[in-house]
């Protein structure tokens, strides 16, 4: 049974499978050997996701999802028309098409799947990327972290290496880095550290926003201000495309041009735009933002208890980092050249790949490869204290610090402040080793976790031992125990931040499955519906509105998923159009 290793990226997504002991990328339906995360859903039902779904981005702007990573673990809903869909069944969405392109190329099925995800992701954000996988039909087999995963690769080429390894993953949404010990066999992550809102699409907006100052400039207009809504969505999908282009151009040329003819029309005027942008200007956009990851980087290699020096091997993860300032500032600071035998596309799904066969007994018999991942931030709890006499709230309780290996579990117990005090609240924070409050921003539960039942008692009499697990998918589950009673109470963080529940997850399963039901009725469709629509140009006017109403009712079907109504539908309007014709 093929366990499939998923990139899910925030702009590109892979996949990777172990055959005869080597990882291997499968390709998509298209013959890629990346996906853009990029899902459409048109006016008649069809579902698009991949390369064709971005090319048709600038004209469909409004049925178009793209860097849905961004908003993974809030249950913020996202409308294309009339429907609406959660970060998790967008990418869900992604999965499933991965899956059966994969499933297209192996000829066989596919339930399992190891899926990546930024180190530091939270674990809201986790946990809705397990879920998509369910949605999708995926047994998650595990949640890796991405540069963990770009060091498995690396690793399993490189083993009997002992060596200190940066991995510096710069993707399209976020950044993450890790410094790595390879030892012989054994893969340990000494440090993780990042951002989950840096990537190259930053970099694309900087692009936007430079070009629209260029044209504020020339036109003293703000070039997204005029125009109808529809015209102003697509000038911006149109704009973003071409940045992105100019970015990748950039990489290999000093300089580069916008050229977006026929971009928009103000006051009657057709306004078309070629404005040239130096690799030198592009680098003052995205210095700052270099500048932060390398001081990401500088923690982490302090926190891996080594310095500069001590650091063999950098290796370059994610489609951002051919962009040449990000090659030179990384490797002026550790004085050595990037490895370039790594793909930077790839290496996080072929590592994904072969963390899905390490439990399998015919592969580990020809390799020993053991990974020890870390905790990548520090979680706790708020607590009272007393300062100066006073009670406080809102200090930081630490429980489990950054880079503490995985599996990890804490306990700390825990006295009530009251006389008679029958419930302790525990807030869930994720932190720094170095804060001394927690932080509303990094709360992980929205509500607290709540001990009730706790026996009236003198203050300070009755103790609640409080446990942290964090698991090595970096979820974390928190169990509190009334020490006087033994009663438990355990709750994963699940019901918290909206994330859905089992029978939500059932639901989006099957609506998941009707979409793509659907789809495939619209796309079988289509060839009849366009010939329709051809010789109703130059039917009668009667007999156009013939076919228009057997257009509509073969639609509506469509919609309703019908197979045997959008044959009959599909027939009646044939006939119809062979009597016009004869
Ligand atoms: P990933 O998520 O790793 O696939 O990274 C995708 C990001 O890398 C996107 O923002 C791409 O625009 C960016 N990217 C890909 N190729 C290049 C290139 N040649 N130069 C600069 N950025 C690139």
């Amino acid at each position: 049974m093929t366990i499939l290793g998923i990139d899910l990226g925030t702009t590109n997504s892979a996949m990777a499978y172990v055959k005869n002991g080597q990882p291997e990328i499968i390709v998509n339906a298209r013959g890629e050997r990346t996906t853009p995360s990029v899902f459409q859903r048109n006016v008649s039902g069809e579902l698009v996701v991949g390369s064709v779904a971005k090319n048709q981005y600038a004209s469909l702007p409004e049925q178009t999802v793209l860097e849905v990573k961004r908003k993974m673990g809030n249950a913020e809903a996202i409308h294309i028309g009339e429907s609406s869909y959660l970060p998790e069944e967008i990418s869900a969405h992604f999965l499933k098409y991965l899956k059966q392109s994969a499933e297209d190329f192996l000829g066989e099925k596919v339930t399992e799947a190891v899926i990546t995800v930024p180190a530091y992701f939270s674990d809201a954000q986790r946990k809705a990327t397990k879920i998509a996988g369910e949605i999708a039909g995926l047994k998650v087999e595990r949640i890796l972290n991405e540069p963990t995963a770009a060091a498995i690769a690396y690793g399993y080429e490189h083993q009997g290496d002992e060596k200190n390894i940066v991995v510096y993953d710069l993707g399209g949404g976020t950044f993450d880095v890790s410094v790595v010990r390879l030892d012989g066999a054994q893969i340990e992550v000494k440090a993780s550290a990042g951002d989950n809102h840096l990537g190259g699409m930053d970099f694309d907006r900087l692009l936007v926003d430079w070009l629209a100052e260029q044209f504020a400039d020339q036109y003293e207009v703000p070039l997204f201000s005029f125009g109808e809504e529809v015209e102003i969505t697509q000038r911006h999908a149109r704009v973003k495309l071409e940045a992105e282009n100019v970015k990748k151009t950039l990489s290999s040329a000093q300089t580069a041009t916008f050229h977006l003819p026929f971009l928009a029309v103000y006051e009657g005027q057709p306004i078309s735009l070629d404005y040239t942008i130096t690799r030198d200007e592009f680098d003052d956009l995205i210095g700052s933002s270099i500048r932060m990851t390398l001081a990401h980087t500088d923690k982490v290699i302090v926190d891996a208890g080594l310095s500069v020096s001590q650091i063999d091997d950098v290796i370059l993860i994610g489609g951002a980092t051919r962009i040449p300032l990000v090659q030179q500032l990384v490797e002026h600071k550790f004085q050595k050249t990037a490895k370039k035998d790594i793909n930077p596309d790839e290496a996080v799904a072929l590592g994904a790949a072969v963390q899905g066969e390490m439990n399998n007994e015919a592969f580990t018999d020809e390799t020993s490869l053991m990974v020890i991942d870390v905790c990548p931030y520090t979680l706790g709890t708020d607590i009272l204290r007393v300062v100066k006499g006073k009670r406080e709230s809102g200090h930081f309780d630490i429980l489990i610090h950054r880079n503490e290996p995985l599996p990890a579990v804490a306990k700390k117990i825990y006295h009530t402040v009251n006389d008679n005090q029958e419930t302790i609240d525990i807030g869930v924070y994720q932190g720094d080793d170095e804060d001394e409050r927690v932080r509303d921003d990094l709360k992980i539960t929205d509500e607290p976790i709540i001990v009730d039942g706790i026996p009236k008692n003198v203050a300070g009499a009755e103790k609640v031992e409080i446990a942290f697990h964090y698991d090595v998918n970096g979820l974390i589950q928190i169990e509190a125990t009334i020490l006087s009673t033994g009663r438990k109470i355990t709750q994963a963080l699940d019901v918290q931040r909206g994330i859905m529940s089992n029978r939500q997850v059932k639901e989006a399963k099957l609506t998941l499955f009707e979409d793509w039901e659907k789809s495939k009725l619209a796309t079988e469709m289509k060839a009849t519906i366009r010939r329709a629509k051809k010789i109703r140009r130059h039917a009668e006017p009667q007999q156009a509105i013939q076919i228009d109403e057997a257009i509509q009712h073969l639609e509506r079907v469509i919609q309703e998923g019908e197979a045997e109504l959008v044959k009959e539908k599909e027939e009646r309007l044939l006939d119809l159009l062979m009597e016009i014709i004869e």
